[in-house]
């Protein structure tokens, strides 16, 4: 068990901006805020200071609040080069660069495809990566900027982790992709019960988020595909799955 607690604020149809808190040093995190005033409202309610912002791409439904949560409360941000297309960074990161995050440590991963910069934010000592567009519950981010063969070593990469790490996604997907799952994966029992999960959660408004790596490799088509072709195929698939 780490020392940080997240919690959820969602915002627009279904966009999640996570706060990550450091409850001791009375120190928030704000990952991908899309927009200022709910997240800037949500800490207020708990009593909470927002000290830092992190981006994990430079799509404005994921950096839109940035340059807001600085002025209110002179935070810093940080990110891929990307994302100065949207705000200035105050910091710059990479593969393997390394981000305090209250008393604990974000390391920065590169997973290219649904745009070229895109990072995700891996706590290990926490158990818990954020990881944007790229993985969703049971699904994967669309490939606006790169290729399938990069999205499938994401989805591989992210799998390679403790299966009871917790993955954060910037998402409410879960449903529709549950459905896609069950399409394409008929005869998999855990698919079918985690879709009728999941659909009594939404019918009662509850997140599905975080997702774990056991999750993701016993339910997710992307993450089970067996080599970048499937995947390839799964995508497009995807795409036009109504
Ligand atoms: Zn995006």
């Amino acid at each position: 068990m780490g020392r940080l607690t997240v919690s959820a604020v969602p915002v627009l149809s279904d966009n999640y901006v996570w706060l990550i808190h450091d409850a001791e040093r009375g120190e928030t995190t704000a990952v991908d805020p899309s927009v200022a005033d709910p997240v800037l409202a949500a800490a207020e309610a708990e009593g909470l200071h927002i000290t830092q912002v992190l981006n994990t791409h430079w799509h404005p439904d994921h950096t839109g609040g940035n340059d807001a949560i600085r002025v209110a409360t002179g935070c810093t941000i940080t990110g891929p080069a990307e994302a100065e297309r949207v705000s200035k960074m105050n910091r710059v990161v990479s593969e393997g660069d390394r981000i305090q995050v209250g008393g604990s440590e974000a390391v920065v991963w590169d997973i290219p495809a649904h745009t070229a910069g895109h990072i995700a934010l891996y706590f290990e000592e926490e158990g818990m990566i954020f990881v944007g567009d790229t993985m969703f519950a049971m699904g994967c981010g669309r490939l606006f900027e790169g290729t399938a063969e990069q999205m499938y070593a994401n989805m591989q990469r992210i799998a390679a982790l403790p299966e009871d790490v917790r993955i954060y996604c910037g998402h409410e997907y879960t449903l529709a992709n549950a459905r896609f799952a069950a399409h394409v994966d008929p005869d998999n029992a855990d698919v079918e019960r985690r879709l009728e999960r999941v659909s009594v959660q939404r019918d009662a408004g509850e997140i599905t988020l975080p997702t774990t790596v056991g999750d993701e490799r016993a339910t997710n088509p992307f993450v089970r595909a067996g080599n970048a072709l499937e995947f390839a195929e799964l995508r497009a698939a995807k795409d036009s799955f109504r």
